[in-house]
């Protein structure tokens, strides 16, 4: 079984976020991490090489720098690494996004494609599905526990307070939720094999069947309109009453204010 699992390489939001003057992430000045769906989706592709035997191949857009959250995929046991750079497809949104990572997978064989549920910065949860789309594959979202029976992949998948269980054929593409399991940890021979190991650097020229219009800023259907801080709170206001009173004065606050 070979099994592609898209991680990325997300800013460590403790320690602080920072833009660019047009409002896009400064992805180059931040601390980073391995998306916490993508980790969980790592762990549940390495628990099926454990248990049924299946080559993990982890596979990345991004910076230069995004080898880094590969080489840390690889030291906790995936077989191969793949980068996707190109200062072409710089300014993607999720369309250029998915369709760039689409047409990297047009190069590979697989059975099974495990995205995160959800980045932590873009927060779209769009990636996953519309990879499915342009690949013509089933997709399931929301995985909390996946089996394999043997050419079908059956997936409990979290639904409000119930869950569905459901089967599809393979190739298949299915979304992790970081609830899914507690990810293992490099292990020291696990980071040395990691770094003896090369690293697949695509560009542009290796992406299958995809237009130009369709990658980077310009293949972009999305705009960023304006990125701001959040509206700060103002100070608030503390008044000493005894219950009843104090219900009343709220009533009356909320009122004024229109909100009853
Ligand atoms: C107009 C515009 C310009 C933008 N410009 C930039 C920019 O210059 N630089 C920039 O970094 N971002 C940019 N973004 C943000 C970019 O759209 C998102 O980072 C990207 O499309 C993924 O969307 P998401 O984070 O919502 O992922 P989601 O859909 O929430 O992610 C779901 C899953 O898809 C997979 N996935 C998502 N992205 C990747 C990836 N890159 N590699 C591998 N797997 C992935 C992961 O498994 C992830 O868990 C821009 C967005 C817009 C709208």
């Amino acid at each position: 079984m070979k099994i592609i699992v898209c991680i990325k390489q997300v800013p460590d939001t403790k320690g602080g976020v920072k833009f660019n003057p047009d409002g896009t992430l400064d992805r180059g000045a931040m601390l980073t991490i391995m998306n916490p769906d993508d980790k969980a989706g790592l762990e549940a592709a390495l628990r099926l090489k454990d248990q049924y035997g299946a080559e993990v191949t982890v596979l990345t857009m991004g910076l230069p720098k995004a080898e880094e959250v590969l080489r840390e995929a690889m030291a906790m046991g995936a077989d191969n690494g793949i980068l996707v750079t190109d200062r072409v497809l710089g300014g993607a949104d999720t369309w250029a996004t998915s369709q760039t990572i689409a047409g990297a997978i047009r190069n590979l064989e697989y059975d099974l494609i495990i995205t995160g549920r959800q980045a932590i910065d873009g927060d779209t949860a769009q990636v996953g599905p519309q990879i499915s789309e342009h690949l013509d594959i089933p997709v399931i979202s929301y995985a909390q526990d996946i089996k394999i029976e043997g050419n079908s992949v059956i997936v409990e998948r979290q639904y409000d307070d119930r869950y569905h269980v459901l089967k599809a054929q393979m190739p298949c593409l299915i979304t992790a939720l970081a609830e899914l399991n507690e990810p293992r940890y490099m292990t020291p021979g696990g980071i040395f094999d990691a770094y003896k190991k090369e690293i697949t650097v695509w560009g542009r020229n290796d992406l299958k069947e995809v237009e130009d219009s369709n990658l980077g800023l310009k293949g972009s259907p999305t705009q960023i309109a304006r990125a701001s801080d959040k509206v700060r709170k103002g100070a608030g206001e503390q008044v000493t009453l005894d219950p009843a009173a104090a219900a009343d004065y709220i009533v009356e606050k909320l009122a004024a204010k229109h909100v009853i």
